[in-house]
Formats: structure tokens, sequence, C-alpha cells
């Protein structure tokens, strides 16, 4: 027997998961599901090997085949450096096929390490960071109670860069709702220009029935953002990240829209814009229809399906219907349909 955390990065899907903290000591963003209900805890050096061993049991017929480890839950460097590296290094000892360890880190837990710090735990094999940075705007920050400032992005990501390490910076176009899209994308890109992380992956915002932004919405100081705003927003958003070499992705993450607009910002940068510009040139019912055929399944379909008048005629009448009694009801059922793929609470109790 051994524990394992509730998520990984979807990169991290073939990874041996190893537990060595439970949830998140945050644990506030109002956005996220992930560990609400249950609490924070740090788990010894000792129990952290004792599974390890029971995974060196249960996987002994292919264990030299596995490639990869990603370190649980939401930060694990929390932990004294010094319990990472032997962490580390007795997961190696027992899994010597090992190329990549990897883990979650808030950007304030790595303000908190030094360079040489990290540096010590990149050459011991920890050599990719993910970071939940959402969003650069301090006013969007604030609002989803994120507990992180612009500035605490900045300097934890550039000592991540510095050490060596790859970085990745996890972004939530639309999180800022309607009235603070445009300063969501723009303040967004500020940050990663100056950080240069290797990537930057999308996970558009969807919003959870039981998420405290519910109450956001009533009040109207939040306002949800339809596909089209939020491929506006993905827009300005890339429009003003540099042609710097770092991999943008959509493609990891079937929240996202254009799943398509994925690459190297210094090779596909046009190519990206380009795909934007071909779904915001489209009609509101076409738009409206890409947004059905593609949220109803995990297929990607390319822009011009919907130049197809057949497949319209088709899905035309389903869009009314949705919208005969409401005229927010397609926005309301995509919603629903969005919502379905984000990670459940652990419990009930989400405050
Ligand atoms: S988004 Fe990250 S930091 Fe915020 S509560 Fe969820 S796991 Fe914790």
């Amino acid at each position: 027997m051994y524990e394992q955390g509730v998520i990984r990065p979807p990169s991290e899907a073939q990874s041996l998961l190893i537990r060595v903290t439970r949830n998140c000591p945050w644990n506030q963003c109002i956005f996220c599901p992930a560990y609400k209900g249950v609490k924070f805890s740090r788990r010894t050096v000792e129990e952290v090997k004792q599974d390890i061993d029971n995974m060196e049991k249960e996987y002994a017929s292919y264990k030299n085949t596995i490639k990869s480890a990603f370190l649980q839950d939401a930060d694990s460097l929390v932990l004294k450096t010094e319990d990472i590296l032997e962490i580390i290094d007795y997961t190696k000892q027992k899994f010597p096929g090992l190329e990549r360890i990897t883990t979650y880190a808030r950007a304030t837990t790595l303000k908190r390490k030094t360079v040489e710090e990290l540096q010590q735990l990149c050459k011991a094999g920890l050599t990719r960071i993910h970071v939940g940075m959402e969003s650069g705007s301090e006013k969007v920050l604030k609002m989803i109670r994120k507990g992180i400032t612009p500035e605490d992005i900045v300097e934890g990501g550039k000592k991540v860069v510095e050490a060596g390490m790859s970085l990745s910076e996890y972004i939530m176009p639309g999180v800022g709702g309607r009235t603070m899209s445009s300063e969501n994308a723009i303040e967004t890109a500020r940050l990663l220009n100056q950080i240069k992380p290797d990537f930057i992956r999308v996970r558009t915002f969807a919003m959870h029935p039981m998420s405290p932004m519910r109450k956001l919405v009533e009040d109207g100081t939040f306002v949800t953002m339809n596909d089209a705003e939020i491929v506006s927003e993905i827009r300005l958003l890339v429009e003003t990240l540099d042609e710097m070499h770092t991999y943008f992705s959509c493609g990891d993450f079937s929240l996202n829209l254009l799943m398509q607009v994925d690459g190297y910002l210094d090779e596909k940068k046009a190519y990206m814009l380009s795909e934007l510009d071909k779904f915001l040139a489209l009609t509101p019912e076409q738009q409206k229809a890409y947004a059905l055929i593609r949220r109803s399944s995990y297929m990607q379909y390319p822009i011009e399906a919907v130049q197809n008048e057949e497949l319209m005629r088709k899905i035309l009448p389903e869009i009314e219907k949705l919208e005969k009694d409401d005229p927010e009801g397609f926005h309301k059922y995509i919603e629903t349909l969005k919502s379905y793929q984000l990670p459940q609470p652990q419990t009930d109790e989400w405050k």
C-alpha cells in the first residue's frame, strides 16, 4: 500500500506518483476544488520511503521502464531541502530508469528557497517545476485569493530559471471575468515576458458549481465570459507575449477551446494568432456551433468544420432550443459542460 494524491499535471500521466505532503498548505483559492475540506500535512521521509519500497514491489516486473516521477501534492518544496534531496536520492536508487523528476510549487515557496538550494535539487534530479500562476494581474490574484503577488511570481519563477530547472507556468484565461479580461491578458504576458519560462500552459477558466465564485456572479462582481470572449483574451495574451523560446500550450488540456494553438512562441506565434483570428472571424452562430461540437466530446475539429452548411443545419436548431426560454441558456449549458471536466472536491465542505 502507498498513498497517492488526487491530481498531477497531464504531462505526468505516465509518472510514478510519490506523495511527499498531503493536500495544499494554502488551500484558499476560490476557484480550486482539488483540496477543499481536507487538511494539509507533511509526511516524514521514513513514511515516503516506505511508500517507495511498496511501489518498488508492486512495479517490480517493469520498474526499470519507468522514466519519470512526480512529487505530490500541491506544494512539495515546503519540505526542508535536505529531506527532498533524501527522497529524490532514495527514489533514484529504487527506480534506476528515472530520467526526470518534477513537482508542483507555489511562487511564495520558491521565493523562500535560495538559488543554491534549487541548484542542489536540480543536480539531484528534480529538473522541472510546475507553478500555478493563474494571472499576472494583482487585482485578479486578490479576487481569486491566490495568496501571491506579481512580484512573488516573477521572483520565484526567475529563481527556478536561474537554477537551470525547467519551468512550467500555468495560466487561466477568463479567471478575471469580463471586466478584467484585458488586464488579465496584458499583465499575465508582462510577467511571463520577464520570467521566460520553458512552458506556458493554458488552463481556460471554468467555474465549479460549489465554488464561492458563484456569490461573486450573483452580486454582479464577476461576469463569466463566453468562448468567443475567452478566445479574444487569449489572442491579446499571445499578441503581447514576446517571441521567446517558450512553448505556449493549449494542446494538453481539453477545456481549451482551440487546442491547436500550441507551439514555440519564437516559431509559431504568427500561426497561433492566425488560428485565433480564424475563430474570431466566424459569425456568432458559427462560433456557438463550434463551441457546442467541441465541448460535447473530446474530439478536436478544424475551425472550418462549421463552414459546412449541412452540419450547421443540424446544430442551429439545438442552439435555438437552448436559447428559447432564456437568452443566456446556451452560455449556461456550455458552462455546465465545462464544469464536468473539473476535479471534484474531496468532501462537501467548500465554504
Ligand atoms: S490552486 Fe493551488 S495553491 Fe490554490 S488552493 Fe488549489 S492547489 Fe492550493
